[in-house]
Order: structure tokens, then sequence, then C-alpha cells
């Protein structure tokens, strides 16, 4: 089989993980005249993500989609009737070069089937980025999927090479992952993120140290670790989804938590569902992630028992401000950051300016737009020097309805 058809499959195949997007790595570049590629902000790599929040500039591949696992959700599984392809570690790296001079490409991402044992697929994977350092002087961005199950010391190596290392966690609830993948281990999966953590704190404080010592520090993933998990092929609620991330950022400190929508796969188990979940859903739980993350919400703010689904016409931030009406209005000339970060349609950008532009001068309605906040979102809950909302308003039944999309007429689905 030639390369041009591997490529087709394995990049098809890889298509299905999201968890590869780039970001808080540390800065390379070949000014020098030493290496090959970059990292910098202004020469690419940073720049690419869709606006879900997918990398899209790295070459994404698999070194092969022949796996021994059966994990039902999985395209790739041994069961599944797919064409079958791999890559030799020499393909990988000349692939990965090829395309970086012809700039189609600022990175690579790496991940595999399991081919004979977790500790071969896991050689082989962290072969291809010792060649691109070791031999090409690739400074580009390397992201390594890490096989839970490797030995330590292979887990350490491909830390020295990778960017960021990803495990996936796959589902929401251990119960589903017996289920679904019972040639996964949770335990494994969880004591390897762990190990993780671990190196990744210790190269941190390396690092601090390296100044005062004068020694450099041994290089391990800079931009830290991530993971993925499939929203829909289970019944996890959203609120067993957040509750689990959560948890993972909280124990592993985690980059990010990728949600990848389940999509159907030909010749699925009986256990999956037909249909996917709208696209919608996963959007709003990457907003209710970064509500968690960067504006002092709780999960149990954003789900509980009584609401455990994120609502799909309106954003979660904007769904907790009109269950909590009675915060509201706020006076944004005297809230806290805090307090600020809960307005609906306030980015923690637009809550700095804010804060920067009070100590200044009053804020007005005709300033909203230059804090790019948008208008018809924040008024019903804030108040200006020239604003304030009628009471009723945020009393009012019908307000949710201001906020969701306009009724369409669906189409047949056949
Ligand atoms: S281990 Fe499971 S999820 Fe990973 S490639 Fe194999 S079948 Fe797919």
């Amino acid at each position: 089989m030639d390369v041009q058809r591997k490529l087709e499959i394995l990049a098809d195949a890889a298509k299905y993980d999201a968890s590869c997007a780039s970001s808080g790595t540390e800065k390379r570049d070949s000014r020098d005249g030493k290496g090959l590629g970059s990292t910098a902000p202004g020469m690419g790599i940073c720049h690419s993500y869709a606006p879900d929040g997918r990398c899209i500039s790295l070459l994404k591949v698999l070194l092969t989609n022949a796996c021994n696992y059966d994990c039902l959700y999985c395209v790739n599984r041994a069961s599944s009737n797919v064409p079958r392809a791999r890559f030799t570690v020499d393909e990988v790296v000349k692939l990965t070069i090829d395309f970086y001079r012809r700039n189609y490409i600022e990175g690579l991402f790496l991940s595999s089937g399991i081919i004979r044992s977790a500790d071969y697929t896991m050689e082989q994977v962290v072969t291809v980025a010792r060649k691109l350092r070791e031999e090409h002087r690739f400074r580009g961005y390397i992201h390594l999927k890490t096989i839970p199950e490797a030995d330590d010391a292979l887990i350490a190596e491909a830390g020295k090479y990778a960017d960021r290392l990803s495990i996936n966690i796959e589902m929401p609830q251990e119960e589903s992952l017996k289920a679904y993948a019972p040639e996964k281990d949770v335990r494994a999966i969880r004591r390897t993120m762990g190990r993780l953590r671990l190196k990744l704190d210790d190269a941190k404080e390396a690092k601090k140290a390296e100044v005062k010592s004068r020694v450099k520090a041994p290089r391990f993933a800079p931009a830290g670790q991530s993971t993925q998990m499939i929203v829909g092929a289970d019944a996890s609620s959203d609120q067993t989804i957040l509750t689990t991330s959560a948890n993972l950022y909280g124990s592993y400190n985690l980059k990010r938590v990728y949600y990848s929508a389940f999509s159907p796969i030909p010749d699925a188990s009986r256990a999956l569902p037909l249909r996917a979940p709208p696209l919608m859903r996963e959007h709003r739980l990457y907003q209710a992630d970064w509500l968690m993350r960067f504006y002092g919400f709780d999960t149990s703010e954003i789900v509980d028992q009584a609401t455990p689904m994120l609502a799909l016409d309106v954003d979660p931030k904007l769904a907790w401000a009109l269950r909590h009406r009675d915060r509201f209005p706020l006076d944004i000339a005297k809230a806290s950051r805090e307090e600020l970060l809960r307005v609906p349609g306030f980015g923690t950008k637009a809550v700095d300016r804010i804060i920067a532009t009070r100590r200044l001068t009053s804020i007005r309605s005709a300033d909203l737009a230059r804090l790019h906040i948008p208008r018809n979102k924040a008024l019903p809950f804030i108040i200006l020097s020239d604003h304030r909302p009628q009471p009723k308003l945020l009393e009012s039944a019908t307000l949710a309805e201001r906020f969701k999309p306009q009724a369409m007429q669906l189409g047949f689905d056949f």
C-alpha cells in the first residue's frame, strides 16, 4: 500500500479524536538556524482553532488503525469492517517534515491503535517523536496520545519529546467504560494520569529552580496533559459529564477536557445509539466547562439533580442568570469582578475592560459595543449610568423567550 493511501485511511481514522488543540506550550523557534519549525505565536500553530475549539493545523494521524482492542464506540476496533493500514515510524517522520516544509501543518498529533502490546505501541509512537526532535531537529508542536498501560519509562520518554500528552478517559462513568471498552482499565487510566501529573509538577518545580541553580531543567510535556470524553454514546447526563470533568481537573491538573459528540459508526453494536447527539450539546458542554474553569462557577450551579441536562436553546450562564434573577440587576459601577463574571454576555476580557474603564469614567449603554458586550443579552441584567432595566422585565415570565433562537420548521429526516 502506498503512503498516500495509508494517509487517507489513517488520517480519516484519527478524525474522531478531538483532543488535539495546542495551547500553553513553551516558545521555540528555529531562527538560530539550528532546527526546523516553531511553536511561537504568530508563526501559526496557536492560531489554528476551529470555532468549537478543535485544532485544525496539525498532521493528525494514527500510526495504525489495526487495534487489538474492541471498544464498541470506536471505528478502529478489532471487529470493525474498515480498511486497515499501518505507517512505519519513518513514514510518519517523513510526512511530518514534508508537510511542515510545505506549510501545510504546524505540528503533529499522533495516536495509534494497540498493536502487539501497550509497550510496543507506545515505543513506536515515542520513536516517531524522538526521531523528529533528535534527527530532524523538529521544533514544531507534538502531541502524543499516551497508552495508559505502557511502561512508566516510555511515558517519561514521551514527555521528553512531546509538548502535550493525553490519555482519553473516553466515558464519563466507570460502568460505561467497562461495558463499552472491556479491555480498558479505568484504574490504569487514572493511575497514569496521576503519574503524569507528578512528572508535570516536578518539571514545573525544576523549571522554577533553573534560574537559581543554573542547571537546565529536564523537559516534560510543557503544554501539560489533556483528555477526551465521548458525549452521547452512553446515557450519562451533562451533570455526570461535568462532575467527572471537575474531578479530572482537580485531581490531575488537566489543561483541557475535550468533549466529542459520539458519531454513529458503520456496523455498530446495538448498545450504541443510532443517532449522534445534537452538536449543540457538545458546544454547551464546552461553555459550561469554561464557566467552571474561568468564571468561578461550581458544577452544582450549572447542573443539578433537578436539571441534569444543559439547556440547548440558551447558553449555561444565561440559563443560570434566568434562574437567579434575584441577583440582578447588577450595578456595574460597583459590582465585584466575581459578580461581573456572572452577567450574561460578559466575557473575562470584557470584565477586565469594565474594571479598567470604570476607574476613569462612568459606563454608558453606548459603551457596550466598544467593550464587545452584546447589548440585548446584557441590558436586562445590568445598571449603567444611563440605563436601569424595568423591574417588571426581570420578573417577567417571558424574559427567557427573548433569548431563545427563533423557531424553525424542521426538515424531513428520512
Ligand atoms: S483502544 Fe479502543 S478506542 Fe483506542 S483505537 Fe483501539 S478500539 Fe479504538
